[in-house]
């Protein structure tokens, strides 16, 4: 099925590279409407807009740093204005400041923190203001609103170097979670996507030479690194009523990488 979310208002954070940028074409390929925020560079998220309006929807870029509230507010304030409504947000923004924990500076905790973690929190919020306002419309969809908070495999497996990351990604979970719990009697879905490693400019180092990816691989039991597509699959999939009985849940997108591979062998 092509039109999955025919009809729906999509806000994708981030969404000028790599997973938001992929998402955001596959929710205008299910036939969603789609914002495409991005924080900086406008020709890139341009770009991503003309694609998604190749489908025969509508699309916009819209500037907004996720971890200022001013200008979450005045994102989604303009959407509502501009595409009526927001059904399905994808909060994807996010980015890493690794260290070592001696050296890490409170500047680079924070940084992570503001956006991976309080960024999705702002999205969500005022994303969840506009479902509540407008409750569910049946013929758009059995929901009143559906959220996907981009996750990492490393809201469960810790990451040394990289303790500002899988703490942002930690508190993603429970506030998923929590979100989740909160809103299902107000007939909004909450869940989120953990993927694995995923071949975008967030970690090119890990795959960008022979050797690199021949180390990664080794955590990988499906044998590949993922694509940006992979996780958009899975996001249309999410929102789409075809899973509208899944809340609160994380889909990991990983090939296998959480399933401890060191132990492939039994040990
Ligand atoms: P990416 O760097 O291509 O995408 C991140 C995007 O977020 C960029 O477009 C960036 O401009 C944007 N962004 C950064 N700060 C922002 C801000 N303050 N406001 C608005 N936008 C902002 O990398 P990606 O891999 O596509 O990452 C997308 C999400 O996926 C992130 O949340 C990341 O943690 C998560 N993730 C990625 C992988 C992977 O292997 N690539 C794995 C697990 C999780």
């Amino acid at each position: 099925p092509t039109q999955l979310l025919k009809g729906q208002k999509a806000l994708v954070t981030g969404a000028s590279s790599g997973i938001g940028k992929a998402t955001a074409i596959g929710l205008g390929r299910a036939g969603a409407d789609v914002v495409v925020n991005y924080v900086a560079g406008r020709e890139a998220a341009e770009q991503v807009v003309e694609e998604i309006s190749g489908f025969g929807v509508r699309a916009a870029a819209y500037e907004a740093d996720v971890s200022q509230e001013d200008q979450v507010v005045a994102m989604t304030r303009r959407m509502v204005e501009e595409f009526g409504t927001v059904d399905i947000l994808v909060a994807n923004a996010g980015l890493q400041r690794d260290a070592p924990f001696t050296t890490m500076t409170t500047a680079q905790w924070q940084k992570v923190l503001d956006v991976n973690l309080t960024g999705q929190f702002l999205c969500a919020r005022e994303a969840t203001k506009e479902f509540l306002r407008r409750g569910v419309v049946p013929e758009v969809s059995r929901a009143a609103g559906k959220i996907i908070c981009m996750s990492s495999v490393h809201q469960l497996i810790p990451w040394a170097g990289h303790v500002n990351y899988a703490a942002s990604k930690g508190g993603v979970q429970m506030m998923m979670e929590t979100l989740a719990q909160e809103l299902a009697p107000r007939r909004i879905r909450v869940n989120a996507i953990a993927p694995g490693a995923i071949r975008t400019p967030i970690n090119r180092s890990a795959w960008d030479t022979p050797d690199a990816e021949e180390d990664l691989l080794r955590l990988i039991p499906y044998g590949r690194v993922g694509d940006p597509e992979d996780i958009a699959h899975a996001a249309v999939g999410l929102a789409s009523d075809l899973m509208d009985y899944v809340v609160g849940t994380t889909l990991y997108v990983d090939g296998g990488m959480t399933l401890f591979p060191g132990f492939a062998t039994g040990g």
